[in-house]
């Protein structure tokens, strides 16, 4: 901690992964005598650039651009970009990190890596939007590649962001390869991809939920957040037959009793990225909290009744009181769509009170699984049909799934699929890192 005392989002993310590895280090002390945690916590390679661009009146302005290589242990560094103000070091590192064991839980060929930039897209012209892409990608070209990292989108980086990205890293480097995963159908996407993380969230809440003999159907849910995460949570819980009954947005948490109506959310949010007070115009029916009016200690999409809860947001969105708000609630289910979105003491509550919890760097894994399905079509030139890659998808997460819950249940802690999770991830690293030396 004395070396980089400002990270206290990438210290929160080590601490949680070290807890769980206790019962891991006591079974099997190699993995201390090799030091594999103190070259698991510091990243291969950190890049800090500088991102200047110029707005439509002309002005320069200049962002913090960053990339992290953190582990290649398994395969490509893979991960994110991510472009919102609160982009800094210690953000980067935590996702970064949490990557590690994600990419490893799917059991596929992925090594891990994060990035992006303090640059804040709302209100930018697509021209600005894509000048400040072009200048990322002049300095990002020359670290990344279709077998050395592939980067993706994260909040503030969708399908929009991923083609201008991409245009620049074509025009730099002449090469048409897969070097971005999350690109249009189009030109080298992958079907599925864009809902991948949020219905991978869904199927691996039902796989807890048929564990317990329960199921989603006809649950009542809480999603916080409206982006891609969230609004393909929701629509996966309609197919499904439960129904999200209240969203949110930076600005505030809307609740509609009837249910979420999607269509209008995603108009608002998908092709206007516009307030959720809209949703008021044509649904008078709702109710609208502004952020403002938040209970002073938490969120008020929490303190909601319902079966079953969807942080997908952000980091540190849900606290100890939204958690014991929820639990007093009857909450059966929390299941992670967003990175680290509920703090050390909520997860503990969790725990303790024995729900269904699904932590996220196993509940939203399906969202890198899906983009290494999209690297698989690229290298291998095919294109594979939604069906296909659904289907692999929901295989996937069973797998994560299983994985998780049989490490519990073999390390004496059945259920708690938090530590089923490290210890599953970071035992596959640890492995790869042992028989590759020390490097
Ligand atoms: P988007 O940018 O599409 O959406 C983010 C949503 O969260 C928006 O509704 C935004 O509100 C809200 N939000 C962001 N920051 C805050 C904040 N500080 N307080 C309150 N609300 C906030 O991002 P994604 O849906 O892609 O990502 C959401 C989460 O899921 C992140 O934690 C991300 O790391 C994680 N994730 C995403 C994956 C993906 O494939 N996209 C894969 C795995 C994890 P507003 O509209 O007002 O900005």
């Amino acid at each position: 901690k004395h070396s980089s005392p400002a990270q206290c989002e990438f210290y929160q993310a080590v601490e949680e992964v070290l807890d769980s590895l206790q019962p891991l280090f006591a079974k099997t002390p190699a993995y201390q005598q090799q030091a594999i945690i103190e070259r698991m916590v510091e990243p291969e390679r950190q890049l800090m650039f500088r991102v200047p661009w110029l707005d439509d009146q002309g002005n320069i302005h200049v962002n913090k651009g960053y990339r992290i290589e953190f582990n290649s242990a398994l395969g490509p560094y893979k991960g994110g970009l991510r472009f919102h103000p609160s982009v800094n070091a210690s953000i980067i590192k935590f996702l970064g990190f949490e990557q590690i064991f994600k990419n490893a839980l799917t059991g596929l060929p992925l090594g891990s890596g994060k990035g992006g930039a303090n640059f804040d897209p709302k209100g930018r012209s697509d021209h600005e939007i894509m000048r400040f892409c072009q200048s990322y990608m002049t300095e990002l070209y020359r670290h990344i590649g279709p077998v050395t990292d592939v980067p993706a989108g994260d909040i503030g980086v969708g399908g929009k962001e991923i083609g201008y990205l991409f245009g620049q890293y074509k025009r730099l480097t002449a090469r048409y390869e897969g070097v971005l995963t999350g690109k249009n159908i189009l030109w080298g996407g992958s079907l599925v991809r864009t809902e991948a993380t949020g219905y991978g969230v869904v199927y691996f809440a039902n796989y807890i939920l048929q564990d317990r003999n329960s199921e989603l159907k006809g649950k009542r849910c809480l999603v916080s957040g409206s982006g891609n995460v969230a609004i393909h949570v929701m629509e996966k819980l309609y197919q499904l037959g439960a129904i999200p009954v209240a969203c949110s947005d930076s600005k505030g948490t809307l609740y509609h009793q009837a249910g979420i109506d999607l269509s209008v959310i995603k108009q608002l949010k998908l092709h206007k990225r516009e307030s959720l007070t809209a949703y008021l115009e044509s649904h008078q029916d709702a109710d609208y909290v502004e952020r403002d009016a938040y209970p002073e200690d938490g969120h008020a999409i929490w303190r909601l009744r319902a079966d079953a809860a969807f942080p997908c947001a952000t980091q540190n969105e849900l606290n100890e009181d939204d958690a014991k708000a929820l639990l007093a609630n009857g909450c059966e289910l929390v299941c992670e769509g967003a990175n680290m979105p509920s703090t050390k003491q909520a997860v503990e509550c969790f725990i303790s009170a024995n729900i269904a919890y699904g932590p996220s760097k196993a509940a939203n894994a399906g969202g890198v699984a899906t983009s290494q399905l999209e690297m698989a079509q690229n290298a291998s030139m095919q294109n594979w049909s939604f069906a296909q890659v659904d289907e692999k998808l929901q295989h996937i997460m069973k797998h994560i799934f299983d994985t998780a819950s049989n490490t519990a249940a073999e390390f004496d802690h059945p259920g708690n699929l938090l530590l089923g999770a490290n210890i599953a991830g970071f035992r596959r690293v640890a492995d790869a890192m042992i028989e590759q030396g020390v490097v």
